[in-house]
């Protein structure tokens, strides 16, 4: 990888939803996926294809997503509000 793609990779990392310590709070499991397609690739800006949904527990989503554009593939995570049941 160049610099800038590392760079890049660790401003995704530390940026919301780019790390399990770091979730994107929602709602509901069912705006997960509207926050996903508004989400863009740090590396080009491309929009996302969802991969693979995962419930590790405690309210967790784990969203893998590859993107359309370089393909780079991520893991987006998202926490359910204290609404949700779970
Ligand atoms: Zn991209």
């Amino acid at each position: 990888m160049s610099r800038l793609v590392e760079e890049r990779e660790k401003l995704a990392s530390l940026s919301p939803g780019g790390r399990p310590d770091r979730p994107i709070e929602v709602d509901s499991a069912a705006v997960v996926e509207v926050r996903v397609r508004a989400l863009r690739c740090p590396q080009c800006e491309g929009e996302y294809r969802l991969e693979d949904h995962e419930a590790p527990g405690g309210g967790i989503r784990k969203v893998s997503v590859i993107c359309r554009l370089c393909q780079v593939r991520r893991a987006l995570w998202f926490r359910l509000g204290s609404l949700a049941p779970n």
